[in-house]
C-alpha cells in the first residue's frame, strides 16, 4: 500500500498539470483570436435622438447636421470630466483602449491605422507626446527610474547640447531614433505578404507607435527595457507585414544594423566636421 501512495499522487500532479496547461492553452487560444479580430463597431440602432444642440432628429451616435454626440443632454458631473478630457483630445477615442490595442496585439493595430482605420486610435503623435510626459512624471517621482539615454559628453558642443535636450525630451529622442528605422524598413519589408508596398509616409506612423512602446520600456531598468523594445518590435513587424519569426527576424536584424550605421555615419560626420572647423 504504502508503495502505491506516491503513484497516486504523481497521477494527480500529471492530472493537475494536464488541466493546467489546457487552461494556458484555451486562454492563448482566445487571446490569439483577440489579437487576430479586427476592431468592430457595434451596429446602429434605430433609435431616434433628437439634437439639444440644433434640434434636428436622427438615428446614430452623432448628430449630422451639427455633429454634436447623441445623449448630450444636461451638464453633469461627467461633463466636467470630458471637458477637460477634450483639452487632451481625448473625448472620443480612448487613449487607454488606444495603449490596450497596441500592447496586446501591435502590429495588427498598426496595420489597421495605417491601412485607413483612423478612429481605431487616439491621435499617434499626441499619444506619444502625453506617454513622454507620463513617463517622464513617473521618472521624476522615482528617481532611481531615471537614467541618461545617450552619454552625456562627447567633448563636442553641438552633441553635447543635442544630449542634454534629448535626455529631457525622451519622446522625441525615441523618435528621431525610431525614424531611422523608416528607409530600411520600407525596403526590406517592402514586399512582405500581408502588407505589402507600405509608403514611407505610412512608415513613419509605423514608427510613432514603436516610439510609444519605446516610451513606456523607459519605466524599466536597461537591459529589461532593451529586451521589451526588441520583443515588441520582432513581435510587430510579425503580425504588421505578415512574415513568420525567422522571416522576420533576418528582415529586422538588416533594417537595426543600418539604422545603427546611419547613427555612427552622422555622429562621426559631425565629429570630424567639428575637428576640421577647430584646427582652421
Ligand atoms: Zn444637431
Amino acid at each position: 500500500m504504502a508503495t502505491k501512495k506516491p503513484n497516486i499522487g504523481w497521477l494527480a500532479s500529471k492530472a493537475n498539470m494536464q488541466t493546467c496547461y489546457m487552461h494556458i492553452k484555451d486562454w492563448y487560444v482566445r487571446f490569439r483570436t483577440w489579437q487576430r479580430t479586427p476592431m468592430q463597431y457595434p451596429l446602429e440602432s434605430q433609435e431616434v435622438h433628437h439634437c439639444v444642440n440644433c434640434g434636428h432628429d436622427f438615428t446614430g451616435n452623432y448628430c449630422p447636421y451639427c455633429a454634436q454626440q447623441a445623449g448630450v443632454g444636461r451638464i453633469t458631473w461627467r461633463s466636467i470630466w470630458q471637458g477637460i478630457m477634450v483639452l487632451w483630445g481625448m473625448e472620443s477615442r480612448s487613449l487607454l483602449y488606444s495603449l490596450v490595442q497596441l500592447l496586446g496585439r501591435p502590429g495588427y493595430f498598426i496595420r489597421e491605422y495605417i491601412s485607413g482605420h483612423r478612429q481605431v486610435s487616439y491621435p499617434p503623435v499626441s499619444l506619444l507626446v502625453i506617454m513622454g510626459v507620463v513617463v517622464n512624471l513617473i521618472r521624476w517621482a522615482f528617481p532611481s527610474l531615471a537614467k541618461e539615454m545617450v552619454p552625456a559628453t562627447l567633448g563636442v558642443e553641438l552633441l553635447d547640447s543635442a544630449f542634454l535636450w534629448m535626455n529631457e525630451h525622451i519622446e522625441w529622442n525615441m523618435l528621431l531614433w525610431s525614424l531611422m528605422f523608416v528607409f530600411p524598413t520600407w525596403f526590406m519589408f517592402r514586399k512582405a505578404p500581408a502588407y505589402p508596398k507600405h509608403t514611407l509616409p505610412e512608415g513613419f506612423f509605423i514608427q510613432v507607435f514603436m516610439s510609444i512602446i519605446g516610451v513606456l520600456a523607459l519605466l524599466f531598468s536597461d537591459r529589461i527595457s532593451m529586451i521589451i523594445s526588441a520583443f515588441y518590435r520582432i513581435e510587430a513587424y510579425r503580425q504588421l507585414f505578415g512574415y513568420g519569426w525567422w522571416g522576420t527576424l533576418w528582415r529586422l536584424t538588416i533594417v537595426t544594423i543600418c539604422a545603427f550605421a546611419f547613427v555612427l555615419i552622422v555622429l562621426i560626420g559631425i565629429i570630424i566636421g567639428d575637428a576640421v572647423s577647430d584646427t582652421i
